[in-house]
Order: structure tokens, then sequence, then C-alpha cells
């Protein structure tokens, strides 16, 4: 179903993981891609020609999102390749575990700078470009932002700010058309999921009503919804993902 043509998406971290499901997803349904890649643009370059595959139309630009710089950077190369900007996919984040006493500031800033930072900057130059048309902001969050996990306290942190963002941008961006939602994913396999240890990644597994582990498909799917005009009437909501995971 091609009910995103004529627009153009800009996904950040897409890459790899969650990020390139959603890029091919919304590449799927006819939407320009800007995909974003911090380092690995050998990968950034694979997701892209699967889109193009498809028949739509992609690019890769590299920006570390949680520059202020980069990101202004990254929006004006975007606005150059396709003159507009319809969809922005907050998904480049980074998780890192660490008990009360192994907390120290790098590991409070590098989340923090990438996962609320840089999520900011980016809706800052999205909403600047998006116009009169409006625009949809979707925001990865995370279900730790509701049930966070020990050792992992400014992870969560992190994504509970990301929920509240969503919440306080809806409705201060709502008079301008743009639709602020975020999707909340479970225990999801990627490179950031396959780091968990294995006792805590069958914890969760087990605490999965539906009996398995995410699959990054399953993210982009719920994503591309939320892009989509059937989603014209949703709002601030922060929807989970995770097959009814409760950690
Ligand atoms: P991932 O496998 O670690 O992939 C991370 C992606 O982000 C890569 O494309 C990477 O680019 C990019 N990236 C990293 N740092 C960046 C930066 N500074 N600037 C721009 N891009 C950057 O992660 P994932 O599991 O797909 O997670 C994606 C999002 O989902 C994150 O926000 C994460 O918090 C959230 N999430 C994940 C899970 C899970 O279980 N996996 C669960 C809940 C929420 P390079 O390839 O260039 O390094």
């Amino acid at each position: 179903m091609s009910n995103l043509v004529g627009k153009v998406a800009l996904v950040t971290g897409a890459s790899r993981g969650i990020g390139a499901a959603i890029a091919e997803a919304l590449g799927n349904k006819g939407a320009k891609v800007v995909v974003n890649y911090a380092n690995n643009a050998e990968a950034a370059e694979k997701i892209v020609s699967a889109i193009r595959n498809t028949g739509s139309e992609a690019t890769a630009i590299q920006a570390d999102v949680s520059d202020r710089e980069q990101v202004k950077k990254l929006f004006a190369a975007a606005i150059k390749e396709y003159g507009q900007l319809d969809i922005l996919v907050n998904n480049a984040g980074t998780a890192e575990f660490a008990s009360l006493d192994e907390i120290d500031e790098g590991h409070i800033d590098r989340q923090f700078n990438l996962n609320v930072r840089g999520l900011l900057f980016a809706t800052q130059e999205a909403a600047r470009v998006f116009g009169e048309r409006g625009g949809r902001i979707i925001n990865i969050s995370s279900v730790v932002s509701q049930t966070p996990p020990p050792n992992a306290s400014v992870y969560s942190a992190t994504k509970g700010a990301v929920d509240v963002i969503t919440q306080s941008l809806a409705h201060e961006l709502a008079p301008r058309g743009i639709l602020v939602n975020a999707i909340s994913p479970g225990f999801t396999a990627t490179d950031m999921g396959n780091g968990v240890d294995t006792s805590q990644a069958e914890y969760m597994r087990s605490r999965t009503p539906l009996g398995r582990v995410g699959q990054p498909v399953d993210i982009a799917r719920a994503v591309a919804f939320l892009a989509s005009d059937d989603a014209g009437w949703i709002t601030s909501e922060v929807i989970a993902v995770s097959g009814g995971i409760r950690l």
C-alpha cells in the first residue's frame, strides 16, 4: 500500500536495527527517505539500495545526532536533496547499563546527549522546515520508561524524558499541524538488544506474553502507521509495541 507517496521522511540512526527497518517500511509505502547514520556508511548504503529496489528514493547522510551543529547540517542536506520534509523519526539512541556506583558523568552525558538533546534539536530543525503542510514526529522511546529494570536508571530516565517531551511538544505543535507521538519498543533483536546479557534477555522473553522478542519490522510497521493519513487523529500518545512485556 503506497500511502506515503509524495512525502519525505528522515530517520535518525537508520543504518542498522530498528531505524533501518523503519526507513525500509517508510520507503516501501512510497516515501523518499533520508537514512541518517553515525559511522557505518556501508550499512547505510545497503538500506538505501534496498529502498531504491522497491522503486522509491533514498539517500544516506552522515551526522552525529548528539551534536547540534551536525544536526543542523543534516537537515540542511536533507532539504537540499528533496526540497521538503514531512516526517521525522527520532530513532537514534544509545543504551548503557550501570549500577548506581558505576554511574559517572560520561555515562550520563552520552545517553542524554543523544537520546534527549539530539532528539530535541532534531525536532527543532524538523518543525522549522515542515512549513504549512505540518508534519509528523515519531519518537522511539522504550518500555523501560514505564517499567525501568535495575542497572538502567540513566537509560530509563532518558526514555522517560522522551515520553514527556512527546506529550509537551504534541500540545505545543498541534496548532501548526504537527502530530507528535512515541513508540515504545519492548525487547527487540538488534545489535543493541543483543548487547544485553543472556540471563537478562531470557528474563525479558519470559515476561513477554506473546512469547518472543520483537523484530525490528514489528516496530517499523507501527511507525509507518503513525506516519500515515490513517493516524491523522492521533497525537501526544506513547504506544507500546512490545508483545505485552511487563518487566
Ligand atoms: P542499534 O542496533 O544500536 O542501532 C543504532 C543505530 O543508531 C545505528 O544505525 C547507529 O548508526 C545509529 N547511531 C548511533 N549513535 C548515533 C549518533 N550519535 N548519531 C546518529 N546515529 C547514531 O539500536 P536499536 O536497537 O535499533 O535501537 C534504536 C532505538 O530503539 C533506540 O532509540 C533505542 O533506545 C530504542 N529501543 C531499542 C530496544 C531494543 O531492544 N533494541 C528496545 C526499546 C527501545 P551506525 O550504524 O552508523 O553506528
